[in-house]
């Protein structure tokens, strides 16, 4: 039988306290019965008015980056420990709008993930190609994003990353990976993933698929045997929608 699905939401620069409170009132009376493990990556600003509201409830509560560093000089950044602090339970780490838009480098992505793991986040590492690089193949390019990241971190903090496909050509575009697209390159992410982190580690490292997920395609997703759950940023802004893509 196949795992419980990871659904996790990511509402990037969205959402004001008093809009994420009204969110989780509608949200979490959904949740009682469902059948997967459900978090919600929010604003720093609404860390920890969100984990007061999903107290009780099974939703976690997450961040959507960090700095690396334990403290200091860095005017405008945030900690680790302060999301933790702040009631965090996860930080998404890597993500291609952080890539591309603040040019995050592999190293600095990879300092980021080892201070996070430290301060006992989960972090959910986000890898993609894009369009270009995938006509011109794939796998160098994830390849390079994985090793950097995981390669060659203590085993014991493997057990709290969780890595999250996201072909960038997908990625608030409507377009989605299909589900066949999908399942082979994370088939292909879960054998380097073996490689890289040893073969126990690398086989339980949850898997999830992101870019364009919505209502009307995540079951042909989460069917796939290779994806483990899905990452949502759009649809999970609206507390109805993403309450209906919720195995129940
Ligand atoms: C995301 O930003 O992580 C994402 C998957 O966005 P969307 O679902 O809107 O494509």
């Amino acid at each position: 039988m196949k795992k419980r699905p990871v659904i996790l939401g990511n509402w990037k620069m969205y959402k004001t306290n008093r809009e994420a409170k009204a969110y989780f009132e509608a949200l979490l009376p959904q949740l009682s019965e469902v059948k997967a493990t459900v978090g919600i990556a929010v604003p720093f600003t609404a860390i920890s008015l969100c984990k007061e509201l999903a107290e009780g409830s099974s939703v976690m509560v997450g961040a959507q980056n960090m700095h690396s560093a334990f403290e200091g000089a860095f005017t405008g950044e945030i900690a680790g420990k302060m999301l933790s602090d702040a009631g965090a339970q996860f930080v998404i780490l890597g993500h291609s709008e952080r890539r591309t838009l603040f040019q995050e480098s592999h190293e600095e992505i990879r300092k980021k993930v080892e201070k996070a793991l430290n301060e006992e986040l989960t972090v959910v590492l986000c890898i993609g190609e894009t369009l270009e690089q995938r006509k011109a193949g794939y796998e160098e390019h994830l390849q390079e994003q994985l090793t950097s990241a995981l390669g060659d971190l203590k085993k014991t903090l493997l057990s709290k990353v969780i890595v999250a496909y996201e072909p960038i050509w997908a990625i608030g575009t409507g377009v989605s990976a299909s589900p066949k697209q999908a399942e082979e390159t994370h088939q292909w992410i879960r054998s380097t993933l073996e490689t890289i982190c040893g073969k126990t580690a690398g086989k339980k490292i949850p898997l999830l698929y992101g870019g364009s997920v919505k209502k009307t395609n995540i079951e042909n997703f989460l069917e796939q045997k290779h994806i483990d759950g899905t990452l949502v940023g759009g649809a999970s802004l609206k507390a109805q929608e993403f309450a209906s893509m919720i195995p129940h």
